[in-house]
């Protein structure tokens, strides 16, 4: 690794200073009550390196809620059992529409476009659920491997977080019985959106996102474990869709500016990935017209271009 990790840490908080002062924060999301009330003045980051070394500023133990952050993860659970053929009810490509758009289901005739847009994620959610004979096991299965990614049992989601995106779910619940209605729905709508809120609902903080994420920036295994969780080539892969539809209809310009594999959620909190060198995990609750955490990305094109990370 170069010179330049030697000042990661004093990197990593001028730009939590910087980000701290900021007034333009965005706004929490607010169609999930609970994440209403989140304070858009928390900053943490975190970066955990192939190495095993880690580093965090600001606010990087707090936990909160990694919303589609999550998608990343039930994607990989999901190839790990289906394999290609999930790619058989779910696309490759950008949407360029918002996250929770019904517009292309239609015209696409019940295939979403990627696994990270919402009707992605709830036809991967029913992949997981093929399995299981109840929720509850599907929703344990994604937290044990949630556990094991990250090396840590503490991990879990929040009950009033899935409660309250239950109860205010109704678009996602349109997306479900849309979906069943074009057959790729294989379980009962309720019980693929009850395992769908629960994974969204996970609550992480950004060390132990970082440290879940390395597997992504280490040729599919944990270093810190030495267990391998994917081959590299699924690796690469799920790399290659961050870049392209982590973002959603942001995707373009968060490759444009920061120039890394990242996955966003509606909790402020952004997964970052740098093939070969490190996972990084930022957190700022406050989001831009597209759903994306603002100062999140700011921040990682701030580290990206200090450290020389971008891909490109
Ligand atoms: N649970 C959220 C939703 O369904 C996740 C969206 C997101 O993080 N982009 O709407």
């Amino acid at each position: 690794m170069d010179d330049r990790i030697n000042t990661l840490q004093e990197t990593l908080e001028e730009i939590t200073l910087t980000l701290r002062a900021r007034k333009d924060r965005g706004k929490p999301a607010d169609y999930i009550p609970p994440l209403a009330h989140v304070s858009p003045d928390h900053f943490g980051i975190a970066v955990a390196l192939t190495d095993n070394r880690t580093f965090m500023a600001g606010e990087a133990d707090l936990p909160f809620s990694i919303q589609s952050i999550s998608k990343v993860f039930t994607l990989t659970l999901a190839l790990g059992m289906h394999g290609d053929a999930l790619w058989r009810r779910v696309g490759r490509e950008p949407s360029g529409d918002a996250f929770n758009s019904i517009v292309l289901l239609e015209q696409e005739k019940g295939i979403p476009r990627n696994p990270f847009i919402n009707p992605g994620a709830l036809v991967v959610a029913d992949a997981l659920l093929a399995r299981a004979r109840a929720p509850r096991e599907t929703i344990g299965e994604i937290l044990r491997f949630l556990r094991f990614i990250a090396d840590d049992d503490t991990i879990s989601a929040d009950p009033a977080v899935a409660r309250a995106e239950k109860a205010t779910g109704f678009r996602n619940a349109a997306l479900a019985n849309y979906l069943h209605s074009w057959g790729n729905l294989r379980n009962d709508p309720d019980h693929v959106l009850g395992v769908y809120f629960h994974h969204c609902a996970v609550t992480m903080s950004c060390l132990q996102l970082a440290r879940a994420g390395l597997y992504l920036a280490n040729g599919g295994r944990n270093p810190a474990t030495g267990r391998s969780v994917v081959s590299p080539e699924r690796a690469r892969r799920i790399n290659a869709l961050m870049m392209t539809c982590g973002h959603y209809d942001g995707s373009g310009d968060f490759a444009y500016r920061v120039g890394l594999p990242g996955k966003s959620g509606v909790g402020g909190g952004i997964l970052a990935v740098v093939p070969g060198v490190a996972s990084i995990a930022v957190w700022s609750p406050g989001l831009n017209a597209n759903g994306n955490s603002h100062l999140g990305a700011e921040a990682l094109e701030m580290l990206s271009h200090r450290m020389g990370w971008s891909v490109f």
